[in-house]
């Protein structure tokens, strides 16, 4: 049972809210507050206060026993915006609590014990049907105990913390299986039920025939992603009805896309009608998998529907994450979302370092040294494939002179693939130095090592003579220590010895410098490979210590 205490009118209304939606375990406690807690904390397992924390405190410290003892305690703030735990979080299981209530009110459930803190997943939250004893098994998850991961089919789940063995199971599966008393069944969306049919085919004959197969293979309806057919059927109203009862979408595919698939039973039937040797069969493996249930017949006299069922390879999910320049309040929430989300971290060693405190427990991290990029796209593509939830990580924009392009160059479209922006050094660099990039501006790598000299040196010669403005990448490193003097000296052709350059080192992270210079005084010995450099254009100047790029080049003839 749990007790309900309020004081105010908007706490009263809230209370009322909750006892509406839980009408069979609460019980409501007027009268004076301090009697009311008192009175609930007695009586029941669970409180939830619409009062200040400060005031529950207060209240309930002198009836505090031990955590296996006391109730859970959850405070709901006056304007309703918070669900606390307070008192109880795992024995009296106030963090679980906390959550219901937040769903309930539209709260935000506010959990400080440390396995909440480090935010796992709701079973619930998956987006995939769960079956079992979620209560139970979220409790285990929370308070550290074993809970052992049986996935007997592979899906991008986010990471669970799972060990190798436990009293406490999830288990992964598209079989009809009865979860046990300490079991959760987590359904991935793999199977795909191919159906054909006559004209006229009765709903209740399609869907009794699906609803057969599945069963009579062992299968639960609960993983069926989709009805596959081909596009004469689409309009088929048994088929349609069909998909519809088994809440699921239908797809169809051409008499042509059918006809290449190839099929333990083709038939002369179907492709006299609608032009393919096979509908039902086709149409479940067209998207590759592996043949569960071969085409059968209803048991209908004649018979007017045919199926087929498929589990679907699982698709993998590769997110291409960019980190940001370092400072943690310029990772987008986005990015955050993303680490969280993969079960499977690539990364450059030094990067992940950047990021280690936001990975949920049971994250899988490959780190590597510096030079590893091409094994590390490889790496990364390579478990999403498996069917992982993989996050590739990269410093800044992962897409700019890193690891996306690998990435996706290695990648066939047997994978979902999302990109997040990141904050590039050179708007990083940008913004220290003021508004260098306010103008026609471009990037230009100075590494020589996959790129040929004369590419590089044709670019800078071609962003000199238009007058753009330059940020150099990787501009000087120990064993490269000549390129940037003549980087510098070609622009130096186009434009005033005078035209200002921003040098930025370590852009947002702890040791951050920058120096405004110019073209002939920069020197070269205090660029190293932390740093970017941008070169302005003929209009760029120098204005109370910024460096400032006019938007118009008629600027420069206004007067100041
Ligand atoms: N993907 C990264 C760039 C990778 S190339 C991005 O979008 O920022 C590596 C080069 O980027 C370094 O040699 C340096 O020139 C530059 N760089 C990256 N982070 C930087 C930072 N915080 N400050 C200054 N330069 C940085």
């Amino acid at each position: 049972m749990i007790g309900l205490i309020s004081a105010t009118a908007a706490g009263t209304s809230a209370r009322d809210r909750l006892a509406a939606a839980w009408p069979d375990r609460t019980r409501v406690y007027e009268g004076p507050v301090a009697d009311a807690v008192r009175a609930a904390f007695a009586e029941c397992e669970q409180l939830v206060c619409f009062l200040a924390t400060g005031a529950v405190v207060r209240l309930v410290a002198p009836l505090l026993d031990g955590k296996t003892s006391d109730p859970g305690v959850v405070c709901v703030d006056e304007a309703g915006r918070f669900a606390v735990s307070l008192v109880g979080g795992h024995g009296g299981g106030a963090n679980e609590l906390a959550r219901a209530v937040g769903e309930v009110l539209g709260a935000e459930p506010v959990v400080t014990t440390a396995t909440d803190a480090v935010r796992l997943p709701g079973l619930d939250t998956l987006g995939l049907p769960v079956e079992g004893n979620v209560a139970a098994v979220s409790r285990a998850l929370l308070d550290g105990e074993a809970v052992a991961l049986r996935a007997e089919v592979t899906w991008p789940l986010p990471p669970l913390p799972v060990a190798g063995d436990g009293a406490y199971t999830i288990r992964v599966t598209d079989r009809l299986v009865e979860p046990g008393e300490r079991e959760v069944v987590l359904r991935p969306p793999t199977l795909v039920a191919g159906v054909g049919a006559s004209r006229g085919a009765p709903a209740e004959e399609v869907l009794g025939l699906v609803e057969g197969a599945l069963r009579d293979a062992g299968l639960s309806g609960a993983s069926l992603a989709a009805l596959a057919t081909v596009d004469a059927k689409a309009d088929e109203p048994g088929i349609v009805a069909a998909a519809r009862r088994l809440g699921v979408p239908l797809v169809t595919y051409t008499a042509g896309e059918l006809a290449r698939v190839e099929v333990p039973n083709p038939s002369d039937a179907p492709l006299a009608a609608v032009g393919t040797p096979s509908v039902a069969e086709a149409a479940a493996l067209l998207g590759g998998g592996e043949l569960l249930v071969p085409k059968r017949k209803s048991a209908a006299r004649p018979a007017m529907a045919t199926c087929a069922v498929v589990r679907r390879p699982a698709r993998g999910r590769l997110a291409v994450v960019g980190l940001g320049p370092g400072a943690r309040d310029l990772l987008t929430p986005r990015a955050g979302a993303e680490l969280r989300r993969a079960s499977v971290l690539v990364g450059l060693d030094q990067y992940v370092d950047q990021i280690r405190d936001l990975l949920r427990p049971g994250t899988r991290v490959l780190e590597s040294g510096l030079g590893a990029e091409e094994e590390r796209a490889r790496t990364a593509v390579a478990e999403a494939r498996r069917g992982h939830a993989v996050a590739l990580i990269g410093s800044g924009d992962a897409g700019v002179y890193a690891m996306a392009s690998p990435a996706l160059a290695e990648a066939s479209d047997d994978i979902d693939v999302v990109g997040v922006p990141g904050v590039t050094a050179a708007l990083a660099a940008g913004a220290v130095l003021g508004a260098p990039l306010g103008h026609d501006h471009v990037s230009i790598s100075l590494s020589d090592l996959h790129t040929p000299w004369e590419v590089i040196e044709r670019r800078v010669r071609a962003a000199a003579e238009a007058d753009i403005v330059v940020t150099f990448y990787n501009p000087r490193s120990r064993g490269r220590d000549w390129q940037l003097p003549k980087a510098l000296s070609i622009l130096a052709g186009h434009r005033e010895p005078a035209t200002p350059v921003g040098v930025v080192r370590n852009a947002s992270r702890a040791d951050e410098s920058s120096r405004l210079t110019t073209l002939a005084a920069l020197d070269p010995a205090t660029v190293d490979m932390m740093t970017v450099v941008t070169v302005g254009n003929t209009a760029t100047r120098e204005i109370a210590g910024r460096m400032v790029t006019p938007r118009g080049y008629r600027w420069q003839e206004e007067p100041r």
